[in-house]
């Protein structure tokens, strides 16, 4: 393969475009006859106002953003987040979380510091393998917002359908699912990514947020780097934010609106998941760790069900060039992360090697 590189099957940070990280490199020492990097550049700078202004005009061009919400570029990764949303969006105290792994368990568990967090749903009791029926739960009436984790990254699950919130507010973490499909933006009060896993480098978090969720009247405690209305106010430059991280992730969504935008996208993941699933919903030594009709085009968790033969497995991948199919430790098994930067040639070979393992391998 060209530069040598693996099939990299990370959760994140993850695998990003060849032909963005070369457009990168060319870039890199002299950024368009700036005579210097991004990296070295003033914030303040003409050449980087440019920079993340397109970079936001063309994510509300692929996202079809409305006019009555802003774009945030925040640090501190998704897990900031967990406690921004409530900090800010909190205003009687009240809010509702749909667990379904990992990830919205500790948003929740966050949540429960600066109010009263609800557990509307959960689906731990099977170890978090599917997402509970949304459609009549008992909503608070007093919940400022219902909180989702749209894709929980770790135990390879979606919501298929948004959850009815009666009404309220709905905010969601879509780190490991952003862009992979269209999203309709109203759906939602808030949505946050941290980068890292679908876009581009670690270090930025994206906030979608609707205005009129944007507080000025937060108590006097909240760190003002954590209010959302420091960050809209100031056009995301408040203080230093992730330049390195914001250029990159703007070159990426150039390249979604070259290859055709999120439906485009969304054809290509639903391809490369079914090629996989199809194969272990077929294998006889592995199966899908995720129940079926809420299984994740993004992570695919899977394993044999024996410890000494997933490690094997694993071991045996590596060294013929699939890296980082380990599955989270609270799963086991293994995990691809198949994001849109992972070429559909690269589950194809990935299914090639697993049938060929398995062929060699079952007793
Ligand atoms: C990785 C991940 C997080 C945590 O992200 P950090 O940027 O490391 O804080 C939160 N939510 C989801 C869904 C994730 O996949």
């Amino acid at each position: 393969m060209k530069y040598d590189r693996v099939y990299n099957f990370s959760a994140g940070p993850a695998i990003m475009p060849v032909e963005v990280l070369e457009e990168i490199a060319s870039e890199v020492l002299n950024y368009r006859g700036s005579g210097m990097s991004v990296m070295e550049m003033s914030h303040r700078s003409k050449v980087f106002q440019n920079i993340i202004d397109e970079a936001e005009a063309d994510l509300r061009d692929l996202m079809n953003i409305p006019d009555n919400y802003k774009v945030l570029f925040v640090q501190g990764g998704a897990t900031l987040q967990f406690a921004m949303v409530p900090m800010n969006l909190m205003k009687n105290g009240v809010a509702d979380y749909i667990v379904t792994g990992a990830w919205s368990e500790k948003a929740y568990l966050e949540a429960k510091k600066y109010g009263k967090a609800n557990l509307l749903a959960t689906s731990k009791d099977k170890n978090y393998s599917y997402i509970p029926d949304c459609s009549d739960l008992p909503v608070d009436p007093n919940a400022d917002y219902v909180y989702i984790c749209e894709n929980e990254t770790i135990h390879g699950t979606t919501f298929k359908k948004l959850p009815n919130t009666k009404g309220k507010v709905l905010v969601s973490d879509q780190s490991s699912m952003f862009l992979s499909k269209p999203c309709n933006v109203s759906d939602y009060g808030l949505i946050y990514a941290g980068v890292q896993k679908n876009v581009g480098p670690a270090g930025l978090v994206i906030v979608i947020i609707r205005e009129d969720l944007i507080r000025k009247d937060l108590d006097e405690i909240v760190p003002t780097y954590m209010r959302y209305d420091i960050h809209a106010e100031n056009g995301s430059l408040y203080n230093t934010p992730n330049c390195w991280s914001i250029y990159v992730c703007g070159k990426v969504f150039k390249y979604l609106k070259k290859i055709g935008g999120l439906s485009v996208m969304q054809k290509i993941n639903e391809e490369k998941a079914a090629i996989l699933y199809d194969f272990l919903d077929n294998s006889k030594m592995f199966r899908g760790t995720a129940e079926k009709e809420y299984r994740s085009l993004m992570n695919v968790t899977f394993a044999t069900g024996d410890k000494e033969l997933d490690a094997k497995v694993i071991a045996a991948a590596k060294a013929a060039g699939f890296d980082n199919l380990k599955g989270h430790r609270s799963v086991g098994g293994l995990r691809a992360s198949i994001y849109n930067a992972m070429p559909k040639e690269g589950v194809e070979a990935l299914v090639a090697f697993l049938e060929k393992f398995e062929k060699e391998n079952l007793v």
